[in-house]
């Protein structure tokens, strides 16, 4: 998979961290629960980053494109199905820990039918290298159950629908409508949720919020791809310990105070 990244100009001096944001005044309400990791912080009213103008996000996609025009996801499947089975095992969990774990177990079972002539156990065996396994497995044999009664064995094309499968949940349904489907859905994972605040592009406490925010910003004609491309940006540039913002390609236009350049 390309890595988005910008080329670090030789004569750029090394960056100086900037102080770190005052936090926000506090007042003698209740105290309210501590915000996600990642989330907008709230700040005074003067600290409030600049929005982003229409022709800022257009400039962000267009460079993610120009550096990868076809970005895929990293999560291994044979099919829809597979997809969607590799997506639930992955809550939680890394791709690649992930992958190695389906490899062998789609070998076998690609289809609902012969994931549950499999049966529960030896899904549990396949994926026991994969956090909570055991509840994954369960879901899996629940899904592939419900697929056959329901759904003629495919997987279903709505929201609801998907929504409705042990196991999925909105992120599920986004990343299947996305990727088998081809719809302009945008699933926040960690580095979705990180990358849309910290740039200020859809600040939001919420996954939700996030997705809400992006969706409004971004141009349909990048809608396609946006999702993978703010992915690859969290796990490859924008790490969540130390972001790479020097090799940044959307440094100049991030509205992170802490950025490194
Ligand atoms: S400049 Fe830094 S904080 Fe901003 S998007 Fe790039 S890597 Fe992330």
């Amino acid at each position: 998979m390309a890595k988005i990244t910008r080329k670090l100009s030789p004569n750029k001096p090394s960056p100086k961290k900037t102080s770190a944001k005052k936090p926000p005044v506090k007042t003698t309400a209740a105290k309210s629960k501590p915000a996600r990791p990642g989330a907008a912080k709230k700040s005074p009213a003067s600290k409030t980053p600049k929005p982003w103008t229409e022709a800022e996000v257009y400039e962000v996609f267009s460079r993610f494109r120009k550096a990868n025009p076809e970005p895929k996801g990293e999560l291994e499947h044979l099919n829809p199905y597979t997809l969607l089975v590799a997506v639930v095992l992955s809550a939680q969990a890394t791709d690649a820990g992930v992958n190695k774990a389906t490899r062998a177990l789609f070998a076998v079972a690609d289809t609902p039918q012969k994931m549950l002539a499999l049966g529960e156990e030896k899904v549990r065996d396949y994926i026991k290298t994969i956090g909570l396994y055991r509840n994954k497995a369960k879901n899996v044999i629940a899904l592939s159950e419900k697929l056959i009664a329901e759904f003629n064995s495919e997987v279903p094309r709505t929201r609801a629908e998907i929504e409705s499968l042990p196991g999925a949940g909105r992120k599920t349904a986004n990343v299947v409508l996305n990727m088998a489907f081809g719809e302009h859905t945008m699933a926040v994972d960690t580095h979705v949720f990180r990358v849309g605040n910290r740039t200020g592009m859809a600040p939001g406490n919420t996954p939700l919020e996030v997705e809400l925010g992006l969706e409004r910003v971004i141009p349909p004609e990048f809608m396609l791809h946006a999702h993978h491309w703010l992915i690859l940006h969290g796990r490859y540039t924008c790490l969540a310990r130390s972001p790479r913002c020097q090799l940044c390609l959307i440094n100049d236009l991030c509205r992170w105070p802490e950025k490194t350049v």
